[in-house]
């Protein structure tokens, strides 16, 4: 399941700009109406401006204003010689942006996994702590 959005996501990592960790890593999202949103690591000079594919995705899909309940499912390869997962940041806010159950897909291309925000930031901080 999910082959296509996977092949989107390693076409996208084509485009990845990694001067610097030379460690490159595609994202697509899938909406449920069916469009596909990329995204690519995108590094800087100055290390902490670096955004990582997996926001440039999800602020893609955002941008032309869909929201979690719209996002069916979110793929992130990279050429890693393991599956990358999200890092730190990237995890507080797609816990933010993606409903806990969303299916995420990781894949190096040798291995492939799906998982969940649930799984990857349990007990996450969120809006409704502010509530
Ligand atoms: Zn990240």
């Amino acid at each position: 399941m999910y082959e296509n959005l996977v092949s989107e996501a390693f076409e996208a990592m084509k485009s990845a700009y990694a001067p610097y960790s030379n460690y490159h890593v595609g994202a697509c999202v899938l909406c449920r109406d069916g469009r596909t949103f990329r995204g690519v690591n995108i590094e800087n000079a100055s290390y902490g401006a670096t955004n990582c594919a997996e926001r440039s995705a999800v602020f893609g899909a955002y941008s032309y204003g869909y929201r979690k309940a719209d996002i069916a499912a979110l793929a992130i390869v990279s050429d890693g010689a393991r599956i990358g997962t999200p890092c730190g940041i990237c995890r507080q806010v797609l816990s933010e942006l993606l409903e806990s159950d969303t299916p995420i897909i990781l894949s190096n291309g040798k291995e492939t996994m799906e998982t969940t925000m649930a799984e990857l930031l349990p007990m996450s901080f969120g809006m409704e702590d502010l509530a």
